[in-house]
């Protein structure tokens, strides 16, 4: 091994005690105080520091969010670790994000499902994430561009949906519409992140504005919705056909 890439493997272990310690700080609002160990060997195997900008990379694996151009940023990687122990992912799943971005959250998700399908609404960062993706071997990962608020039909249902910007006033219905039975859906949902905050942070000691919710869908099709965490999300846009009727 590489001096450098000792480095970076400190720095990821690191990330992992940072983000280790506030999922036990945050048990009393999400539910759990421990990752399971399929979601910590995940963050573990993707390598962060090929997901951000270089002027970027010696943050890399610091608990906050970054910048990744486009006015967009990359989330706090405790809030990829809640979201994605949220989700429940097991071996054969097919999942679906939404805000594709850099491409590291979906990269997470395809260390631990059989399928991922990602949205990004802005052509210029699908793009250089479809490319990031494939050059680092996550052939499992499927990125598309367009208004992902309408979910993604054509590989529905999903058995997770992980929604990475935050809904103004309410879960898009097709979202809903396209989880399978027992399907998880992990979404932000308010009306604005604070100012300068945004970023898929956690807010836990701020009180809310955006909340974190989790929608589980039973074998019936019955949905049951529950509050998790403040955060700060920049906003899901919507464009689609159902948009103008909201
Ligand atoms: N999950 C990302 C971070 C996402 S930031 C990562 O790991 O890097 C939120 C992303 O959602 C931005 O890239 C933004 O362009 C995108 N976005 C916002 N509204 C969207 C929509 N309706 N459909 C698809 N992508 C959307």
């Amino acid at each position: 091994m590489t001096a450098d890439a000792r480095t970076i493997e400190r720095a990821r272990h690191a990330m992992l005690a940072a983000i280790i310690e506030e999922v036990a700080e945050t048990a009393d609002w999400t539910g759990f105080a421990a990752l399971s160990p399929r979601v910590l060997a995940a963050l573990d195997a993707v390598p962060r520091h090929r997901f951000v900008p270089e002027g970027e990379q010696r943050w890399a694996y610091e608990n906050r969010p970054l910048p990744i151009g486009q006015g967009q940023t990359i989330s706090q990687p405790y809030i990829v670790a809640a979201m994605t122990e949220l989700a429940a992912i097991g071996p054969e799943d097919r999942v679906l994000e939404v805000g594709t971005g850099c491409g590291y959250q979906a990269a997470v998700l395809a260390e631990l499902a059989a399928r991922v399908h990602t949205v990004e609404c802005l052509p210029r960062l699908a793009a250089t994430a479809r490319e990031r993706l494939q050059a680092l071997g996550y052939g499992a990962v499927e990125v598309h561009q367009g208004d992902g608020s309408q979910g993604w039909p054509a590989a529905a249902p999903y058995d997770a949906i992980l929604v990475t910007a935050a809904a103004e006033s309410r879960v898009p219905p097709a979202l809903i519409e396209q989880l399978a039975p027992g399907g998880r859906l992990v979404i932000p949902v308010g009306n604005r992140a604070r100012a300068g905050l945004e970023g898929g942070l956690a807010l836990f000691e701020l009180g809310p504005e955006q909340e974190l919710r989790l929608l589980v869908k039973d074998a019936e099709g019955r949905v049951e919705d529950r509050s998790v965490l403040p955060v700060a999300f920049v906003p899901l846009v919507e464009t689609g056909p159902r948009a103008a009727k909201a």
